[in-house]
């Protein structure tokens, strides 16, 4: 961001250069403003003129670009004046100063910010080696000595921009962030194997970037392969509804080999094409937020965690918050291992100084002092819950009342042929207040990767003739995604619909086991707590969900992790005895809080 030029710069170096500027023309140019990096198409669309015609133009400058290609300010530039325009640089904000006065909302100070990319695609189709040949075409860019540190993610740099990797390559990963309630990609790169074409992973992928909104950038990868088919991938491409562009389609397909090195920069350049598209902005003047990518406890050092910040400016000796930890900035460090002060909007980097290790897909904040970094942490436990994910019945009532209006269904079934019969029965279901969308359908049994997405979609898996994978199972159970599975079409069909119209019952019941009282606090060590309680009434047990309630509110809703008395662990503990009590994903108890204990239970149908 530093490295913008401001116009009069530009400028300069184009008289300097450029050949064919006449001096004094007779009409006053017209001006036209543009942005640092445009593509041969946007630059197009700003001079309304052909693409052809820019092309051109380049060409006779010696520059041979494609529609998608982004070129440099100077040349553009020189273009604009050839078809009668004076170009100057689009604004660009550049006060830091007084930052923190800046209020949140300011719209002015939204700044570009650079992309951030996850890569994902069947299984051996080169992800990993994409990632690395990405990674090597850097180096010389960065500081001197600077090798990747694995941190999560790394960003490189084309052309004096940037781009963020997620270095988890995967759909799952992705939608796990999601699931979470992280939205940290901004483009997909789908690598597909030219030698091996679209796979089911690769089709999943597809369908966990739509369910995400966003967008997808081909890198057929694997083109220096003697048996490579670029013509039948693309077809099989286009079968799923990605139409590239050479057809007429609006999805950029750069052929790539990450094993030689080939096509790396066109792919990086066209990244950067959809990221300008996609306008991406941040206010670095804020206090910063954005996501744990990684996070791990290091002997020596304490909690390490990667963060992405998504927006603000995020600075050594910030009060964070981090998902259930938080701390002060102790030390930051970036992806070259490099101590860094301050940390851009897109920029990951691995920080120091929080109490406990954050999860993967927490989000995190900054706080201007410690009295909201309290109500931070406070306000976090609550917002827990509104990711939470919804039963048929919770959608039906939520439909009802016209919260959602679209029923997101993930479609299993026992054979290919079942798909598409099913599929149609569903999609044709309407009413004025909702309709169904099948974010993902496919043969085979139910995997953590259906209920990943149906958690993040906030949708429901519907199993035709399949089964649930055991993982599957007790991840759908913990999260409380709701699987049906049926053996009949028309009970299938119907229940949904039933849903739809908001008719559906209360599928699952709560039965309340009993209650108990936070008395007292420990730290059970890793930052865990464990409350010391005093059960009121009914039954405190191993296997008990339990909500930690507060004036009324619930904190959180989790498994009880461990039940102990006098330091030994116990099954169960009655009314009027007193235990410590530990529950899942949660530290924050406080003396007075009340446990809830209570039974899910599935209502026979
Ligand atoms: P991932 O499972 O998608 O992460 O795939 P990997 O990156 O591990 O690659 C799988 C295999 O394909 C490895 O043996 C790679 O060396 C090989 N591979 C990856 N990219 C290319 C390529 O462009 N050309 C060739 N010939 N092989 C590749």
């Amino acid at each position: 961001m530093e490295t913008k030029k401001p116009a009069s710069t530009a400028a300069e170096t184009s008289v300097a250069t450029g050949a064919t500027v006449k001096k004094a023309a007779k009409a006053p140019p017209r001006q036209v403003a543009l942005p640092n990096y445009p593509s041969v198409r946007q630059l197009a669309e700003l001079l309304s003129v052909s693409s052809i015609e820019v092309i051109k133009q380049l060409m006779r400058r010696g520059i041979m670009a494609n529609i998608n290609q982004v070129i440099d300010f100077e040349n553009a530039v020189l273009v604009a004046r050839d078809f009668g325009f004076e170009a100057v640089a689009l604004p660009v904000k550049s006060t830091r100063a007084g930052a923190r006065q800046v209020a949140q909302e300011d719209k002015a100070a939204l700044q570009p910010r650079p992309p951030v990319v996850t890569i994902m695609g069947h299984v051996d189709h080169g992800k990993t080696k994409l990632l690395d040949a990405i990674r090597k075409t850097n180096v010389v860019a960065t500081e001197a000595g600077g090798i990747t540190q694995h941190i999560g993610a790394y960003q490189v740099e084309v052309d004096g921009r940037r781009i963020t990797f997620l270095d988890t390559p995967g759909h799952e990963a992705f939608t796990a962030m999601r699931a979470r309630g992280a939205r940290v990609t901004d483009i997909a790169v789908l690598v597909v194997a030219a030698d091996d074409g679209v796979m089911p992973q690769t089709v999943e992928a597809i369908d966990h970037a739509r369910a995400a909104g966003v967008p997808i950038v081909v890198a057929l990868n694997k083109i220096d392969k003697a048996n490579a088919n670029p013509e039948r991938v693309k077809q099989q491409l286009g079968e799923q509804g990605l139409v590239i562009e050479e057809w007429g389609g609006d999805v950029i397909c750069v052929p790539v080999s990450a094993k030689m090195g080939q096509g790396i920069s066109e792919l990086l350049e066209n990244i950067l094409v959809v990221a300008e598209v996609a306008e991406l902005k941040a206010n670095p003047d804020q206090l910063a937020e954005g996501v744990v990518i990684e996070a791990k406890l290091d002997k020596t050092r304490g909690p390490l965690a990667t963060v992405l910040v998504q927006d603000g400016m995020l600075k050594e000796g910030d009060r964070v918050l981090a998902g259930n930890s938080w701390g002060r900035v102790k030390a930051m460090f970036n992806d070259k291992g490099k101590r860094i002060k301050r940390a851009e909007p897109a920029t990951p980097v691995e920080i120091l100084g929080l109490n406990t290790v954050p999860q993967a897909g927490d989000r995190f904040q900054v706080a201007a002092d410690d009295r909201v970094l309290k109500e931070l942490v406070q306000q976090h436990q609550a917002e827990k819950e509104t990711t939470k994910s919804m039963s048929l019945s919770e959608l039906a009532s939520k439909i009802s009342a016209g919260e959602v209006k679209e029923l997101n269904v993930v479609l299993k079934t026992d054979v290919q042929g079942s798909i598409e019969p099913i599929k149609a029965s569903l999609e044709r279901l309407k009413t004025e207040k909702a309709k169904v969308g099948v974010i993902h359908a496919s043969s085979g049994s139910i995997t953590e990767s259906d209920v990943l997405l149906a958690l993040a979609s906030r949708g429901i898996i519907v199993g035709f003739n399949t089964s649930v994978e055991p993982g599957a199972r007790r991840q759908a159970e913990a999260e409380g995604v709701d699987i049906r599975l049926y053996n009949i079409i028309y009970e299938l069909v119907e229940d949904v619909e039933k849903a739809l119209r908001g008719l559906v019952e209360p599928s699952y019941l709560e039965a309340v086991e009993g209650h108990a009282e936070v008395r007292a606090v420990f730290g059970a060590g890793k930052g865990r707590k464990v409350a010391g309680v005093y059960v009121t009434d009914g039954r405190l047990h191993r296997s008990a969900l339990v909500k930690v309630l507060r004036q009324g509110q619930v904190l959180h809703q989790a498994q009880v992790d461990s039940l102990r008395r006098f330091k030994e662990d116990v099954r169960e503990v009655g009314a009027g005895f007193e235990a410590g009590l530990g529950v899942e994903g949660f530290a924050g108890f406080e003396v007075g809080d009340l446990i809830e204990v209570y039974r899910r239970e599935r209502k026979t149908e």
